[in-house]
């Protein structure tokens, strides 16, 4: 028995937690860089039991009726809303984030796509299509599942990752193997122990533990039929070479570097909130952060003194506090990484700080030493930035804003779209117009108009260039996850053949 403040966590298949004799890991809290549990690595033998068990449910499960499954997923969703804050805290200890974010945002997203398709599959959703060719001839199609599923998680949002692949794989009747990320899997076990609750059969949704040999493993096996992913593009180009080794569906959620439009009309305290909302929000780690700040020339001082002064209003501190906004990078190694662009940005890059900065944030009173250990950063902004320095071109997935200026909205869309990648892009204007022409010009899949961030179960998600392949959530989200089969049916009694007219 370890006396760690969480149980050990270990792999789920066949509706049961499973003992590995694998080697273990550990997770730890961000905030104070203490372990909190030991996770067992899923071994070959395990992925292909976990595999064997989401193959033999597949028969039955994809078979259920629609509304059927519907039923047990809505019966998951008022597990998870009941157990809110206790899964948020999970989600708190192992991510760092705030728990004033992960018991608003973190669960309940998740949530609501369950929700959300499992009402889709029952209302139709995976109806297909009547075509009537002649009087005595059509074509009809069907959505069929598509088999065995893996998912593969990146650390930033545990659960709801989970929960937006899980929910469409499942409500279409397939069956998932799920990895969650190495650096926070506390919520894994949790999941599916209330799937298997609300009446999930057993093997139709399971968990296997580990880093990149485990996910490695899963994307080559060859009783996979699809892959969906999220995580760094790098990561991604892997992943998809070796599902397209087997010919498997792929779905990619990646990284971004998403530019943010201010123009000269907007609303220049919406504008502000939208760009803190964009960069700060999660400590930074979010993927469609909105990192590049494009201001006008003539709005700048305006725009700057407004940030520094709502800059005030973010608080880290103990990370259970209710009033604490702002936690901890999830990690030592992205600790380093994000330290490392926030000294590049000073030294090499040689931008302007306008805010943060290296130095170690300042804690309230009663919290500090608790917290030295953490991986703390300041949220830092960047300002005068050209186009060519490294902490705007790459990802950095922290809390360190860029703040360019331009002349001219054309100029600055054609900047904004100058990026090898293209997740989100947003612009803050009272002109809808002018909003509009320019969003459609933007290159990126997710985009907003006055607003950042939000992303409800309606609305599909998907990158564009190397961000991403394919769209989460939405009536879109569905398709991901079904394969089509059309059929011809003639009722004439006679084949239309070329043989017959010879
Ligand atoms: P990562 O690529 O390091 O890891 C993601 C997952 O891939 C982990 O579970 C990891 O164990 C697994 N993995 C590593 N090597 C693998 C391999 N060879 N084969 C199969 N799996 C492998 O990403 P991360 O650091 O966990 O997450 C941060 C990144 O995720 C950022 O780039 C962020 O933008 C992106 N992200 C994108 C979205 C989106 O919806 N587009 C959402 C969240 C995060």
């Amino acid at each position: 028995m370890s006396d760690l403040p969480y149980p050990t966590r270990q792999n789920y298949w066949n509706g049961r937690p499973q003992p590995s004799s694998s080697t273990a890991f550990q997770t730890i809290d961000p905030s104070t860089a203490k372990p909190l549990a030991d996770v067992h690595t899923a071994s070959h033998a395990d992925i292909d039991a976990a595999i064997a068990s989401a193959a033999s449910a597949f028969p039955s499960w994809s078979t259920t009726p629609p509304t059927q499954r519907a039923r047990i997923l809505l019966a998951a969703v008022a597990l998870l809303r009941a157990r809110n804050d206790e899964l948020a805290r999970v989600e708190t200890h192992d991510t760092g984030k705030p728990f004033s974010e992960t018991s608003t945002v973190d669960v309940v997203t998740g949530t609501d796509v369950l929700e959300y398709f499992a009402h889709l599959v029952a209302g139709g959703g995976l109806n297909g299509e009547t075509t009537q060719l002649r009087p005595d001839a059509w074509v009809y199609t069907r959505k069929e599942a598509l088999g065995v599923c893996v998912g593969i998680g990146a650390w930033n949002y545990p659960l709801q990752i989970a929960l937006w692949k899980a929910a469409p794989c499942l409500a279409a009747g397939n069956c998932m193997v799920y990895k969650p990320s190495e650096v926070t899997p506390l919520h894994g076990m949790l999941l599916a122990q209330v799937f298997s609750e609300a009446g999930l059969p057993d093997g139709v949704f399971n968990i296997v533990n580990g880093g990149g040999e485990v996910g490695a493993y899963l994307t080559a096996h060859p009783s996979v039929a699809k892959v969906s992913f999220t995580g760094q593009v790098a990561t991604g180009q892997k992943v998809a070479a070796s599902a397209a080794g087997g010919m498997k569906y792929v779905t990619m959620e990646l990284g971004g570097k998403s530019p943010l439009l201010v123009l000269e009309d907007c609303e220049v305290e919406n504008a502000v909130d939208g760009a803190m909302m964009a960069n700060f929000f999660s400590t930074g780690q979010v993927c469609t952060n909105g990192t590049r700040v494009f201001v006008p020339e003539g709005m700048k001082e305006r725009f700057e003194k407004k940030l520094l002064e709502k800059m005030e209003y973010i608080r880290a501190g103990d990370v259970m506090d209710h009033n604490t906004n702002f936690g901890p990078l999830v990690g030592k190694v992205h600790y380093e990484k994000v330290m490392g662009y926030i000294k590049h940005g000073v030294e090499a890059d040689k931008a302007k700080l306008l805010y943060g900065g290296p130095e170690k944030p300042v804690f309230p009173d009663g919290t500090a030493e608790a917290l030295k250990q953490g991986f703390w950063v300041r949220p830092t902004i960047f300002t005068d930035c050209t186009d060519d320095m490294r902490i705007v071109r790459e990802e950095i997935f922290g809390p360190v804003m860029t703040i360019l200026t331009y002349k001219t909205v054309e100029e600055a869309i054609e900047r904004a779209n100058d990026t090898s990648l293209g997740l989100a892009a947003g612009i803050f204007t009272r002109d809808l117009n002018l909003a509009h022409t320019v969003v459609a010009q933007l290159q990126a899949g997710i985009t907003w108009i006055n607003s950042w961030g939000e992303s409800p179960a309606e609305m599909s998600v998907g990158g564009w260039k190397q961000s991403g392949v394919g769209v989460e959530n939405g009536r879109r989200g569905i398709e991901a996850w079904v394969r089509n089969k059309s059929t011809l049916v003639d009722m004439s009694g006679s084949v239309a053949s070329v043989f017959s007219k010879l």
